[in-house]
């Protein structure tokens, strides 16, 4: 478990972060403790489906409010039939909504995601570590998401082995729980009430030649 002390070497005077995920809640789900223990930062949430939802639309403004957020929603298809969408379609949609291209951390969904399983989430990871890599946004860290569900057996919890944990106080904990539970809706037996653990998980990158190879279905490849 990293220590407090530990966490600001880590993040140093970090500021400028963009948060790039598929769904409004998957910031809160993923990252929220982390933004909400570091109001000093100026975090932009860019969630990329959902834009036109009259239900969940406004609760995600509410969201980035308590989240100290800025942030903007874009409206490609979340159909319940996940047709795939290509990298440059996903690419294009992050370059027309970020407000600029230079962050000190990115933080996106792990390339299978984070539970079992919505592809939306996979292809946000892709595009957002090809632009990455290919200079078109600019950070001095690539954060992945490190939850596993245990292929569907239990909800989604830290990945023990993901290289920086963050343990969040009660304070941060109970404010995370009430955007999940009292803005987004999801009642306590829901999965992602359950899902708000009293840990955050990331997989830190800070070249993009160290990011592990991935399938296409996000399953790592073994050599
Ligand atoms: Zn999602």
């Amino acid at each position: 478990m990293n220590t407090s002390l530990e966490q600001g070497q880590v993040l140093g005077k970090t500021s400028r972060v963009a948060v790039v995920v598929a769904h409004p809640d998957d910031e809160t789900l993923w990252a929220g403790g982390l933004l909400l223990s570091h109001p000093e930062w100026s975090p932009f949430i860019l969630t990329l489906c959902r834009g036109e939802d009259p239900d969940r639309a406004p609760r995600f403004v509410r969201a980035l409010e308590c989240l100290g957020a800025k942030g903007a929603m874009g409206n490609l298809d979340d159909g319940p039939d996940q047709f795939p969408l290509s990298t440059e379609h996903m690419e294009a949609a992050i370059l027309s909504l970020l407000p600029r291209l230079e962050f000190d951390i990115l933080l996106t969904h792990a390339p299978q995601g984070e539970y079992t399983w919505h592809r939306r989430h996979g292809e946000v990871s892709r595009a957002v570590q090809e632009l990455w890599r290919d200079g078109r946004i600019q950070a001095r860290a690539l954060w992945q998401f490190a939850y596993e569900d245990g292929g569907g057996t239990y909800a989604p919890r830290p990945q023990k082995k993901a290289s920086f944990q963050i343990s969040l106080s009660d304070a941060v904990w109970h404010r995370k729980y009430g955007i999940i539970n009292s803005i987004y809706g999801f009642d306590e037996a829901s999965w992602e009430a359950m899902a708000v653990t009293r840990t955050e998980a990331f997989n830190r990158f800070a070249e993009p030649e160290s990011i592990p190879p991935v399938a296409e279905d996000g399953q790592a490849l073994t050599p």
